[in-house]
């Protein structure tokens, strides 16, 4: 089979999910060979001859990577009118938020491969874990963007002007992103705590030298796969009324609380804002076009409340394309390398990874979650 890499469609993409390396990969793993738009790197600092050095064919347009590929690779997925029967596009496809363009994707005759539904806590599945690498980035990426909107030092430090005391960076939701976060923050020197709805998180939290913020307003909201449950509405209220008596003490708040499929929860009030010293420093890694975990934050915006600073993170993996699109390559690749590696593009649905990340296939929504979804 022939895989096509196109220019991500989104603006402001950067990043590329097929690197050079990438393509040495799939071309010595899989009997597939791989066409790529030319410019498909320029954002991620990979030139069109690096693709040709590692013997993928480029080619001028998008068109003719359509044309020519029986597997279309991606980030956002293009118009679902570009492709054709037969082919098989494989993308963060995100079905759970738009169910109705995988059953468009399956009238189509096209078999779609979402990487954000894969099962993620299966150990061979982990190389190509796109969510946790882009999360890992990211969270590293928002505790530099803090450092960076903070006027103080977050190490202590001591000079013949004197000493500094260690900037408080308090971090909430210890997913993937959250103990990124944390790494980075303590590298640079900050005294970190941490909290998560999973009190499963605590063990991972301290044994990054962090401390874990214990709330007693709700025990537990381990939800399925080891990711939280959304909580109710008195829970959430009781939650954000003892955070409220927290967040004031930190200079720094880094939030990343997601709940699978829904809205994320409000943990950051204004009134939380409010009680903040002069200078503090807010960064919503939730920050969304319905609102993120801190009131009033706008992705890709920094906004001034009184003295304290809030800021959206917008897409913070593109903006170190580099780095992250060398862990896409490889994520890209291992998964690729699956599908492909017996030459066919016939998917064996009962493989707990192909169930997992197939969601049509043969004219057909074949994701159990997603058909029920559209029924
Ligand atoms: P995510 O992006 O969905 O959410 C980020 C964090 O927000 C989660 O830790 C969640 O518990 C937390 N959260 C949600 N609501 C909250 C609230 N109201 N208050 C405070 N925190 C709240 O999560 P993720 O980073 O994708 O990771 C989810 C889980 O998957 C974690 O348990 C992680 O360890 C696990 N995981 C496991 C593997 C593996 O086993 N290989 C790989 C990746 C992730």
């Amino acid at each position: 089979p022939i895989v096509g890499v196109i220019r991500e469609p989104t603006p402001g993409e950067r990043r590329v999910c097929v690197t050079p390396d990438a393509v040495g990969r799939i071309r010595s793993a899989t009997s597939a060979e791989v066409v790529v738009q030319s410019g498909s790197g320029a954002g991620a600092l990979i030139a069109d001859d690096d693709y040709r050095k590692a013997e993928a064919q480029v080619v001028d347009t998008a068109a003719e990577v359509f044309d020519k590929a029986d597997v279309i690779v991606c980030l956002d997925p293009p118009a679902p009118g570009l492709l054709r029967a037969g082919q098989v596009l494989v993308g963060m496809l995100s079905p759970l938020s738009a169910p109705e363009s995988m059953a468009d994707l399956a009238g189509r005759g096209v078999t779609a491969i979402s990487l954000d539904m894969l099962p993620r806590t299966l150990s061979r599945a982990q190389s190509m874990d796109v969510l946790s690498s882009q999360a890992n980035i990211a969270g590293y990426k928002a505790a530099v963007l803090a450092a960076d909107n903070y006027g103080r030092y977050f190490p202590m430090l001591t000079t013949a002007a004197g000493t500094s005391t260690p900037a408080t960076v308090l971090i909430l939701g210890t997913g993937v992103a959250g103990l990124s976060a944390i790494g980075t923050a303590r590298r640079l020197g900050a005294v970190v705590t941490a909290y998560d709805v999973r009190p499963q998180s605590r063990g991972e939290v301290e044994s990054l030298g962090a401390k874990f913020l214990t709330l007693e307003s709700v025990a537990s909201a381990a939800g399925e796969g080891g990711y939280a449950r959304a909580l109710t509405d008195d829970e959430r209220a009781a939650q954000q009324r003892e955070l409220n008596e927290h967040i004031g003490r930190f200079d720094v708040v880094i939030t990343t609380a997601k709940v699978p499929g829904k809205r994320p929860p409000l943990l950051v009030t204004a009134d939380a804002l409010d009680r903040m010293k002069p200078g503090s420093v807010v960064i919503d890694m939730a920050a969304g076009p319905l609102g993120g975990n801190v009131e009033g934050s706008v992705p890709e915006e920094t906004i001034k409340r009184g003295d304290v600073l809030v800021v959206g993170a917008g897409n913070l993996p593109s903006e170190m394309a580099p780095a992250a699109s060398q862990a896409l390559g490889r994520n890209v690749s291992a998964v690729l390398t699956h599908l492909l590696g017996d030459g066919d593009l016939e998917f064996d649905l009962s493989d707990e990874i192909n169930a997992g990340i197939v969601i049509t296939h043969q004219g057909a929504v074949t994701h159990p979650a997603i058909a029920a979804a559209l029924a």
